[in-house]
C-alpha cells in the first residue's frame, strides 16, 4: 500500500470518527480542559471559540488559541483531524469551499479577519501561504517572485529587481538561481520550486507565513534546507506549519498544538508536548502509539 492510499484510508476513517463524535453531545473532561487558552508571548493571531463546518460535518470544534509573533508554531495530529482546515482559516482560504461555514473569532494584530469590512486580498498579503505541492506559475523565476509587487501596481525595474533579489536571498535560493532568473520556474528541482514559492510568498512582506506540509513531497536534503530556512525566517515572520512529521515539528517549532477529531487537545511549548505532555492522547500520539 503506498503512502497516498494509506492517507486516503486514514482520512476516511477519521471522517467517520468525526461524524461519530459530532453526535456526542458532551465533551470529555480532557477536551474541555483544552478550552482554557494556553498563554503565549506576544500573540499575533488570537482564535476564540472557532467552529468550522463542511456542510453538516463539523471539522473544527471550539478552538481557542493564540499564536506568538516571530515564532514557529506547528500543528500535529492524525490525518483528517483538522490541521489544514485550521491553517486555512487564518487567511480565509476556506471561503473558497462552498460548503464551509465558520463561526467564532480570529484576530490578527487585533483585526477581526472575519469582519465584513476586511479586504480579503489584503488579508492574503498579510498572511501568505505555502502549499504541500509547490505551485510555481509557468513563468520565469524572476516573474514568479515579482508577481505580487506587479499585481500591486509596481512596474519600476529597479524596485522589482530589488524585491526579487531580497526575496530569493531570504529564501536561500539566490546563489543557486541568480544567473538564470529568466529561465522558467518549471525547470527547477522540487526543493528549489518550494523555496521559490516561499520567496514569492515573502516578496509581499507578510506578517504570517502559513505552511501546509511544505516538505512532504521533498527528499531529505531538500527538506533539511526548508527546515533551516524556517529557522531563519521566523526572525522576520510568524510561521505556522502543518506537518505529519513529528521529528520535523520538534526540530523547527517553538510551540506545538496537538489536534484530534477537530479539537486542540494540547497546546504548549514544543519541548513540553514531546517530552512531558499532560494529556494521555498527546503522549500516545507523540510516542507513535497511534496516528
Ligand atoms: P488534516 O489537515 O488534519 O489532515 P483536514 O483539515 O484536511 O485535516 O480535514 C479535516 C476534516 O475535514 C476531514 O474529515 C476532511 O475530510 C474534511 N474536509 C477537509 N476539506 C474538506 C472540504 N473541502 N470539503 C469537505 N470536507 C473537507
Amino acid at each position: 500500500m503506498n503512502i497516498s492510499n494509506a492517507k486516503q484510508i486514514r482520512d476516511k476513517e477519521m471522517e467517520n470518527k468525526i461524524e461519530t463524535n459530532i453526535s456526542e453531545t458532551t465533551s470529555t473532561d480532557e477536551h474541555s480542559a483544552a478550552h482554557t487558552k494556553f498563554e503565549v508571548p506576544d500573540p499575533i493571531v488570537e482564535v476564540n471559540d472557532l467552529n468550522l463546518y463542511y456542510g453538516s460535518k463539523q471539522a473544527l470544534k471550539n478552538i481557542y488559541m493564540d499564536i506568538p509573533k516571530n515564532k514557529a508554531t506547528a500543528f500535529i495530529g492524525p490525518s483528517g483531524c483538522g490541521k489544514s482546515t485550521l491553517l486555512r482559516c487564518f487567511n480565509r482560504l476556506n471561503d473558497l469551499v462552498d460548503s464551509a461555514k465558520v463561526d467564532g473569532e480570529i484576530l490578527i494584530d487585533g483585526d477581526d479577519i472575519y469582519d465584513s469590512s476586511i479586504d480579503i486580498t489584503q488579508l492574503r498579503k498579510r498572511v501568505g501561504m505555502v502549499f504541500q505541492k509547490s505551485n510555481p506559475f509557468p513563468k520565469s523565476i524572476y516573474e514568479n517572485v515579482a508577481y505580487g509587487a506587479r499585481i500591486a501596481g509596481e512596474n519600476r525595474k529597479s524596485v522589482l529587481d530589488e524585491v526579487v533579489e531580497k526575496s530569493l536571498k531570504s529564501a536561500a535560493l539566490w546563489d543557486e538561481v541568480s544567473d538564470r532568473l529568466d529561465e522558467s520556474a518549471l525547470g527547477m528541482s522540487g526543493g528549489q520550486m518550494q523555496r521559490l514559492c516561499i520567496a514569492r510568498a515573502i516578496a509581499v512582506e507578510p506578517d504570517v507565513l502559513l505552511m501546509d506540509e511544505p516538505c512532504s513531497a521533498l527528499d531529505p536534503i531538500a527538506t533539511g534546507k526548508i527546515e533551516d530556512l524556517i529557522t531563519q525566517l521566523k526572525e522576520s515572520y510568524t510561521i505556522v506549519i502543518v506537518t505529519h512529521n513529528m521529528q520535523q515539528a520538534s526540530r523547527v517549532s517553538d510551540f506545538t498544538a496537538f489536534m484530534y477529531l477537530g479539537e486542540i487537545i494540547e497546546y504548549d511549548e514544543t519541548e513540553t508536548i514531546f517530552l512531558n505532555p499532560s494529556n494521555k492522547q498527546t503522549e500516545d500520539y507523540v510516542s507513535g502509539k497511534f496516528g
